[in-house]
């Protein structure tokens, strides 16, 4: 075990301290060690380093909302794991006894202490200890690089256009930013199950990527307004399921791409948090908007399983610790296709 370990931290609006310090204390009885070997970068990680003026924290925090690792020690109570196993952690400190918990939806638990990386200390460090109810085993196969984008990278979505949107087979979507992390994992999990996936990027060459990765049609919302492709695509019918988390900029014109009876669920708002719709249209068109904030622990075993079976994040770039600030740049500017990760 290393006498000390690294730990990058939130000091300040924009702000990160690359620190070393004393190796946590041995886990509690139900908890398990962790040496954290690869963390996501989530849209999180930006609200985060910006400042959020209604987030409610207390700096510094340890940031990093999304991680794989492998179990370095186990407390006297903990059954399921034994050191060297491949693990996910969980990004939320969940009551684990409210009812929400106990039927299975972690996301709406009642008594949520936080979110890791966030609210509270998160994953960019060498070594942390975490209640062994967070952790979820990795299967057989899947590299800790990619498992790293399960917990919010592929849950994410998994929830989105499973649980909420009960995306069905032979159905239509439209993928927003379908070059951006969760873009890129709609796009796979839409086309595997057969449905027929419309995209939206902003430019060529992530055009020609998009369609690589199965999209059926790749609009440029730069050079087409996208609501016009849509219905043109559609034969004017327009889409069983909007995947939103653009927000401002494209809402109502996705609401615009629903046939009757459409879905749209939302999991963000990149480009602004308000905007006006029409009501009338609404329960016209009986349009269904359902709003979409991470997964349960479900979601993540769900996804481990599909990454098992062949279905793999797209990684754009995997950088190592020292460099997170420049992740998080490369994340801000949008030229990114896929996810970035940070390898300890
Ligand atoms: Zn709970």
């Amino acid at each position: 075990m290393p006498v000390s370990v690294r730990s990058l931290a939130l000091v300040g609006d924009r702000k990160l301290a690359l620190a070393e310090g004393p190796a946590p204390p041995s886990p509690a009885t139900d908890e398990v060690q962790i040496k954290v070997r690869a963390v996501a970068l989530n849209h999180l990680d930006l609200w985060g380093y910006r400042g959020m003026a209604f987030a409610k924290r207390k700096l510094p925090v340890v940031v990093g909302v999304e991680a794989s690792g492998e179990i370095a020690a186990i407390g006297s109570q903990v059954a399921d794991f034994k050191p060297g196993d491949p693990v996910v952690m969980y990004g939320a400190l969940t009551c684990g006894v409210c009812k929400a918990c106990r039927e299975g939806r972690d996301n709406l638990c009642e008594n949520v202490g936080g979110i890791m990386g966030f609210h509270l200390d998160g994953f960019a460090r060498d070594l942390l200890n975490m209640p062994a109810r967070l952790v979820i085993p990795v299967p057989k196969g899947v590299g800790l690089r990619d498992a790293a984008c399960a917990p919010i990278g592929f849950a994410t979505v998994q929830h989105m256009l499973f649980d909420n949107a009960r995306l069905e087979p032979g159905e239509t979507v439209l993928v927003h930013a379908g070059g951006s992390g969760i873009g890129t994992v709609a796009i796979k999990m839409a086309k595997v199950i057969g449905c027929t996936v419309i995209t939206t990027v902003g430019d060529d060459a992530k055009a020609e990527k998009a369609k690589s990765l199965g999209a059926d049609h790749v609009i440029n919302y730069r050079t087409d307004r996208f609501e016009g492709a849509v219905r043109k695509l559609t034969g004017k019918k327009g889409v069983d399921v909007v995947f939103e988390h653009v927000g401002a900029e494209t809402f109502n014109g996705s609401l615009l791409c629903l046939k009757r009876g459409g879905r749209l669920v939302t999991c963000g708002a990149t480009s602004g948090p308000s905007t006006t719709i029409n009501l009338m249209q609404l329960f016209q068109q009986q349009y269904r908007i359902i709003g979409s904030f991470g997964a349960s622990m479900r979601n993540i075993r769900e996804s481990l399983a599909k990454m098992a079976e062949g279905l793999l994040p797209v990684i754009d770039t995997d950088l190592p610790l020292a460099q997170y600030e420049q992740a998080l740049a490369r994340l801000e500017s949008r030229q990114v296709f896929g996810k970035i990760v940070i390898s300890l």
